[in-house]
Order: structure tokens, then C-alpha cells, then sequence
């Protein structure tokens, strides 16, 4: 690490709070699909910033809108109207096939949102006795870090040490349809909502079988519950479909988006719904400083606008094919440290070692190779040891996949 770097490090380390492992590596540029250190080294960005940099980075038609709207108006409260918050509810909801947007900023403040949705339909519409509604989860779920998200989690390095947590949760095996039915048919009469990611992303893209979704959404009619799919880093094409539940064909009654919805340049996330879920929350009752600013309106106007023009959808879809292939040909080789390659579009991840469940021996392994292809060119960053999550920007062409599984096929030389 060149001593500019490390004095950058040093700097953080000291003043900062130690609520993060980065990789060892100071980035002051993006562009596209690429990323450049302090020193001026290029590096292929294998993160996205967890999916947020969909569209690459400081896309110029993102950044066009964020400089434009910045000169005239960044933030009115909802106080008052602005001029950019209508037209954009009706352009996402148009896009998305929802009748109704409610605007927040982070993808956990998102999660809340629904959350509190699904309660007020539960006693206002399903008329759940008053205090009972309950949420249900699926294990593994990963939706953010705030008191309510970590009552959720099954992961003791979210909840060590941060109880009491919020009562009303109730967690599930995920991509188990049984065990979903027996939690409804036990208290089918209390739940106001089931709440699944598509792909569960930090869990280490774990992907349910085919049908999953699909009986899942089946479940949720039959006991009268809302399905909430947390699409914050499964959406907006991330996974070769605008959205993930698009590849089994089903709609959630509350779509949860974040991250991409801005493409990376400021916090914007969205909770989209119908009528009858939205309309349940009335003045007073729920909001946000920033939720709904005209900066963040117009951002992810854009955002939206090249995901479509730019048919980064597509090209997700077929890039990823491409990426899984030739990353399973690399695990082929002899003494390879690929055990596994899974995703959809270009969500991906390898698993590295031996086991990945719950086997933390092979930890220091993924983060060797993670800092070994930093050297290379290419930064990725391990999930629960030994997974190594794989998604680039959605821009990125073939002839740069080619040139990543090189990098990714070179640790076959280190280890
Ligand atoms: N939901 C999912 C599926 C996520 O992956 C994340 C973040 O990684 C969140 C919610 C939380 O988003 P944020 O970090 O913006 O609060």
C-alpha cells in the first residue's frame, strides 16, 4: 500500500468508527464500470457499491439531472410541495405497474416503511386484533441495521449485544414453502405480511429453487397476507429482469426498492403499493425530512430513465451468462479455490474452500484472494467468509467480462 494511502487509512481508523473491515484500498474516481485509487491505479468494481452503481459510475445523464436540479431546488421538507415530487411518483409507478410511491431515502428506512404498512392494513383492512399483527421473515435475511432490521436477523454479528429488539417478527427457513404454510396456518389470522428478498443478497446470493416465489405469492393470497419482496438489491435489473420476482412471473402487494433507484449518487428509496395498502397511513403518521427531496426525485427520474435506454436490463442478463460461464470453467481447473458459482444476471457470487455454510475456516482465504485481485485490478469483496460476491456495474461489456475472469482466473496462480 503506498504511504498515501496508508496516512488515508491511518486517518479514518483514528477518527472514524471501526463499524467496517474495507479492503485496503483508497478510491478517489469512478467512471462506468471502473474505479481508480488515489495513486491513480484502475480497478474493475466487482461491488457496485452493493448494487447501488447499477447504471456505472457518475453516469453523465444521473449527474446532468443531480447538477440541474441542484442550481434550482434541493430540499423543501414536505412541509410544502415541490415540483419535482408528483411527476415522479407517476413516472416510478407507471414504470413499475404500482398505483402509489412513498418516498424515503435509505433501503432500511424503505423496509420500515413497508413494515409499518403491512401493521396499519393488518388492523385497518384484515382487522387483526389491535397489538397482535405480526411480520414474517425468512432466515438469513439481511434489510438493513437499525433496531427493527436486526430484530429480524438471524446473524449474531448483526444482534450481539444490541437487544431488546422489536416484538411482532417471526423468522421462517427461507426458500422452504412448508415451513411458510405452517407459520400461516398456525397464524394465518395475525400476519399481516411476509417479507422475502428474491435473492437473498448478503445472506451470499442464495437463490430459492424455481417456484419458490411463485408458492410463496399462492400462500400469502390464500391466508390473506401481503407479500413484501425487498428488492433493494435484487431490483432494477440487477438480476437480468427489472425486477427479480420478474423471473418467476409474481408481484408483491409491496415493492421495496433503494440502492440502484439513484444509481449510486445519493440516497433514494421507494415503497411502491396500491391504494388500499397506501392509503391506509394518514397525514402526521409516517414520513421523512428528505424522503421525497426534489434532488432525489429527479436523480432517480434518470437513474430509471438509462437502466431502460441503455438496455443495461438486458445486457445484465446476458453479461451474467457469460460471467457464470467462464466462471465455472475456471473452477474446472485443477486446484482451483471456486467450489461454486451461483447467481442470476449479474448477481453472482463464488464460494471459496470447502462448506459455505457457516464455515468461517476458509474466511481468510476469500479475503486473500479479494486482496490479491485488488492488486490485479479487480475489487470484490468477501460476504460471510467464504463467498465472494461478483456484480458489476450493469454497463459492463463482454470484452471487459473476458478480461475480469483473467484477473478472477489468476488466483489459481497465487494459492
Ligand atoms: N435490503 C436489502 C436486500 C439490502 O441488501 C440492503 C443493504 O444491503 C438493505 C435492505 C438496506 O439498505 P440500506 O443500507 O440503504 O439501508
Amino acid at each position: 500500500l503506498s504511504p498515501v494511502q496508508e496516512a488515508i487509512i491511518q486517518t479514518e481508523e483514528k477518527y472514524g468508527a471501526h463499524n467496517y473491515h474495507p479492503l485496503p484500498v483508497v478510491l478517489s474516481r469512478g467512471r462506468g464500470t471502473k474505479l481508480w485509487d488515489v495513486d491513480g491505479k484502475e480497478y474493475f468494481d466487482f461491488l457496485s457499491a452493493y448494487s447501488a452503481v447499477n447504471q456505472g459510475h457518475c453516469h453523465p445523464k444521473i449527474i446532468g439531472a443531480l447538477q440541474e436540479q441542484a442550481q434550482k431546488l434541493t430540499l423543501t421538507s414536505r412541509a410544502f410541495h415541490n415540483d419535482a415530487l408528483g411527476e415522479y411518483c407517476k413516472f416510478a409507478t407507471e414504470f413499475f405497474g404500482f398505483e402509489r410511491l412513498l418516498p424515503m431515502n435509505t433501503g432500511v428506512e424503505a423496509g420500515e416503511t413497508a413494515i409499518k404498512l403491512a401493521r396499519r392494513w393488518g388492523y385497518d383492512v384484515k382487522k387483526i386484533a389491535s397489538g397482535k399483527a405480526r411480520v414474517v421473515f425468512a432466515n438469513g435475511n439481511f434489510w438493513g441495521r437499525t433496531i427493527a432490521a436486526i430484530s429480524t436477523s438471524d446473524d449474531p454479528s448483526s444482534t450481539g449485544g444490541f437487544g431488546p429488539f422489536v416484538p411482532g417478527f417471526t423468522n421462517v427457513a427461507y426458500d422452504d414453502p412448508g415451513a411458510l404454510e405452517a407459520e400461516l396456518q398456525a397464524h394465518g389470522d395475525e400476519v399481516c405480511a411476509f417479507m422475502v428478498e428474491p435473492i437473498q443478497g448478503e445472506a451470499g446470493v442464495v437463490v430459492p429453487s424455481d417456484g419458490y416465489l411463485r408458492r410463496v405469492r399462492e400462500l400469502c393470497d390464500k391466508h390473506n397476507v401481503l407479500l413484501i419482496t425487498d428488492e433493494v438489491q435484487t431490483g432494477l435489473g440487477r438480476c437480468g429482469t427489472l425486477l427479480a420476482c420478474d423471473h418467476d412471473g409474481i408481484r408483491p402487494d409491496i415493492l421495496v426498492l433503494g440502492k440502484a433507484l439513484s444509481g449510486g449518487v445519493l440516497p433514494a428509496s421507494a415503497v411502491l403499493t396500491s391504494h388500499e395498502v397506501m392509503l391506509t397511513v394518514r397525514p402526521g403518521e409516517h414520513g421523512s425530512t428528505y424522503g421525497g427531496n426534489p434532488l432525489a426525485c429527479r436523480v432517480a427520474t434518470a437513474a430509471l430513465t438509462v437502466l431502460k435506454d441503455e438496455a443495461l436490463i438486458e445486457n445484465a442478463a446476458a453479461r451474467g451468462e457469460q460471467l457464470r460461464a467462464g466462471l465455472r470453467k475456471l473452477s474446472e481447473d485443477e486446484g482451483s479455490p471456486i467450489k461454486l458459482v451461483r447467481g442470476r444476471g449479474l448477481l453472482n457470487a463464488i464460494v471459496i474452500g470447502g462448506s459455505d455454510k457457516g464455515n468461517y475456516g476458509d474466511e481468510g482465504m476469500a479475503w486473500q484472494l479479494c486482496e490479491e485481485m485488488a492488486k490485479n485490478g479487480l475489487l470484490a469483496k468477501p460476504t460471510h467468509g467464504t463467498i465472494i460476491r461478483l456484480a458489476p456495474p450493469l454497463c459492463i461489456t463482454s470484452a471487459e467480462i473476458d478480461e475480469s475472469i483473467a484477473i478472477i482466473g489468476r488466483q489459481n496462480e497465487f494459492l
